[in-house]
């Protein structure tokens, strides 16, 4: 039973125990209740493109005489939700894999300048398809100790967010520096923006600002998360700046390994 409490009421040994008890309890109660939320966003979010696609084979089935057009029309539409339910699922799986691996990051000494550029000339057709326009500055050339592939992921992530959210014609720059204890990679962009009251919640599993319109984007609203419980395991930190209206600015900063140097 985790409502477990010990009452205690002398000051000695046992009642320092039964103290680190309580505490403990409290902590294992929130450990659930976060569980519990968790499994509750899971059923609804996948739930949602379910009933979708269930509304529309349905209306389907019952359409007698429909043409050609309106089968392809209804299916595509079937499609799409089916590459929703994907998406989620292979953010779920990234997530369950992130929890395992722990410890287990495939280090390599990389440049991170090499990484962005990557990352960049990938995602250019994403923007060039909305007119945004991708810049990149490094200040030098910065190598440290990381998992490519997951950085990699953790900073996709960051600038199709960027892309997203971000009307057409905008501007995404990204930029690389480092303060001298970490490798600071700054992608800033001059779109929607993000309120200051949702400033704190972004990290957070399936939070989304705008559910109606991030629905549009096909976000699964773990991106974040994602690229966040990254960014931790390397002992890095994300930070955020952002104006309604004006913009957004990330800042993954990655601890240079001072091992290497
Ligand atoms: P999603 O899949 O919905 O994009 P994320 O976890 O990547 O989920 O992001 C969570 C939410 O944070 C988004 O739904 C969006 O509301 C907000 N957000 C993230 N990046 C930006 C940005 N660059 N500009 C404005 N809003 C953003």
């Amino acid at each position: 039973n985790l409502n477990q409490r010990v009452d205690i009421d002398t000051n000695d040994e046992f009642s320092q125990l039964a103290s680190a008890f309580n505490i403990m309890s409290t902590k294992l109660d929130q450990v659930d209740i976060q569980r519990k939320d968790f499994v509750a966003n899971v059923s609804h979010e996948l739930r949602t493109p379910l009933s979708s696609i269930k509304l529309l084979s349905e209306s389907l089935l019952h359409q007698d005489n429909a043409g050609v057009e309106i089968y392809r029309e209804f299916l595509t539409d079937i499609d799409s939700e089916i590459d929703r339910l994907n998406n989620i699922i292979d953010d779920l799986l990234t997530l369950v894999d992130l929890d395992k691996e722990r410890l287990n990051l495939n280090y390599k000494v990389t440049y991170v300048n090499y990484l962005l550029e990557k990352i960049i000339t990938r995602l250019k057709p994403i923007a060039d398809k909305k007119n945004i326009s991708i810049s990149y500055k490094a200040e030098e050339k910065l190598q440290i100790n990381l998992d490519k592939d997951k950085i990699q992921q953790s900073i996709i992530n960051i600038v199709h967010n960027a892309i997203k959210y971000t009307p057409n014609g905008g501007n995404v720059e990204v930029k690389l520096h480092s303060d001298g204890k970490n490798v600071v990679i700054e992608i800033s962009d001059d779109g929607i923006g993000i309120p200051n009251k949702d400033l704190e919640h972004i990290f957070e599993r399936f939070y989304r600002v705008d559910k109606a319109r991030t629905r549009n984007t096909g976000g699964t609203g773990l991106g974040l998360s994602i690229a966040y419980q990254i960014v931790t395991l390397h002992q890095g930190k994300i930070e955020v700046e952002s104006e309604v209206d004006k913009g957004t600015t990330f800042y993954i900063k990655l601890p240079i390994d001072t091992n290497m140097v």
